[in-house]
């Protein structure tokens, strides 16, 4: 029996379950560890911080998912990797050995670049501690006449987000509330990696929701009190909120585990390591030198298929297949309300069917691993 283990309950290592419920590989005993039984679909969300979906609709069972798919499910956190002894280590203090691995652990949002970040700020990753901290801003928020946040990051994740709590906070508290946001990015523009049109219609929708933003300015140092930018100015905020990106967790590189210079796995097109052949790893956590793509969610999405296609075929013997993620790709960014922006190609278009189209989208895709539907598809 060789014993397969899935780290991560990440967007492709549940489609790896999902593919083994239809057909399991022979003689392996699969196992899926993941810090929580419950795992968030990034494209829900900004939906999710607005109040458009509750968690039961944005996020997947993973025991009930692997429970119809005869895979076992540990709910822990590791902590560390062995690759001689090949084992993972739970911060529990347990031990679980593998043959072949496999991670799609995503990223965390890093607040070790800026001074005071990690003391004061709000990092959106892990989702369910921002998720609890956004509770808890919203209930000192009723009790106070007037608040100011900042939010540093003006990428996709961080327009979606900042128009996701102005949407939230302008519904649900009273009207005498004065409520300023601020974002906050150190480019000369917001989402630089967007055409120019996605841009104008993100800025329309900023603007109307009297968001006041700040380009070229670099977050320096996080008080309680302030974002100090590096070119002098204060911006007073009782709350700041870093949306900057992705880091990965230490624990690949310490291992010994072949990294890019950020600490993201290095895997070939096969998804494979390049250093250790027994170890797999996809979504943000993996960086794939010959077909560098953004670290975004579609993309863990994409590799899910030719994962487990990969996971079955080293379990067999049998050669690899390499993928090749598309370049071009259809890009949806919810703007607070039921609203939304589409891009592909350079081609842009807005309104409230992108929203509808974005939901059918997304619910489709989590509807996909109901545990019901697995078992009747078994
Ligand atoms: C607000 C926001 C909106 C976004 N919207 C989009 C979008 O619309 N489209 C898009 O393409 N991308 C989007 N992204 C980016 C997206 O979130 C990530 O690219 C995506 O989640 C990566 O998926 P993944 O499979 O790599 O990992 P994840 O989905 O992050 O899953 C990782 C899993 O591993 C588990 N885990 C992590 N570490 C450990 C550990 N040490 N031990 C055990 N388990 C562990 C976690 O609990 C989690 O279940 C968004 C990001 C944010 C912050």
């Amino acid at each position: 029996m060789r014993r397969l283990v899935l780290l991560g309950g990440g967007h492709a290592h549940v489609q790896v379950v999902r593919a083994f419920a239809a057909s399991a590989p022979s003689d392996t005993s699969v196992t899926l560890i993941s810090a929580t039984r419950l795992t968030p679909y990034s494209g829900m969300l900004p939906g999710l911080i607005a109040g458009h979906y509750t968690r039961a609709e944005a996020y997947i069972d993973l025991a009930a998912l692997c429970e119809a798919a005869s895979v076992r499910f540990i709910e822990q956190e590791v902590s560390a990797l062995d690759v001689e002894r090949k084992q993972l280590e739970a911060t529990t203090g347990d031990l679980h050995a593998y043959d072949i691995l496999s991670l799609d652990t995503g990223s965390t949002t890093p607040l070790d670049r800026v001074p005071g970040a990690a003391a004061h700020a709000i990092a959106v990753k892990p989702v369910d501690g921002f998720l609890e901290a956004i509770e808890r801003l919203q209930a000192d928020l009723r009790h106070r006449p007037s608040m100011a946040i900042g939010l540093v990051g003006a990428g996709a994740a961080g327009i979606e987000v900042i128009l996701a709590l102005a949407h939230r906070f302008h519904t649900n508290t009273p009207r005498e509330h004065r409520l300023t946001l601020h974002l906050i990015t150190d480019s000369d523009a917001i989402l630089e990696e967007f055409p120019q049109s996605v841009r104008r219609y993100a800025a329309d929708a900023l603007h109307d929701r009297g968001i006041v933003v700040h380009t070229g300015a670099r977050a320096a140092n996080i008080d309680a009190g302030s974002i100090d930018l590096a070119n002098g100015i204060r911006i007073p905020v009782d709350y700041a909120i870093f949306v900057t990106g992705a880091a990965p967790a230490s624990m690949y590189e310490r291992a010994g585990l072949r990294t890019d210079d950020r600490g993201f796995v290095l895997v070939n097109a096969c998804l494979q390591s390049l250093s250790h052949p027994d170890v797999f790893a996809c979504g943000d956590v993996a960086t794939v030198p010959e077909h560098p793509r953004p670290k975004a969610g579609v993309f863990a999405v994409r590799q899910g298929p030719p994962l487990a296609n990969n996971l079955r075929r080293a379990l067999a013997g049998l050669p690899l297949e390499p993928f090749v993620p598309q370049r071009n790709y259809l890009v949806l960014l919810s703007t607070g309300r039921k609203h939304a922006i589409a891009t592909r190609n350079g081609r842009t278009l807005q309104g409230n069917w992108v929203w509808r189209l974005k939901d059918w989208i997304d619910r489709r895709f989590v509807g996909g691993f109901d545990p019901q539907r697995i078992r009747r598809g078994k």
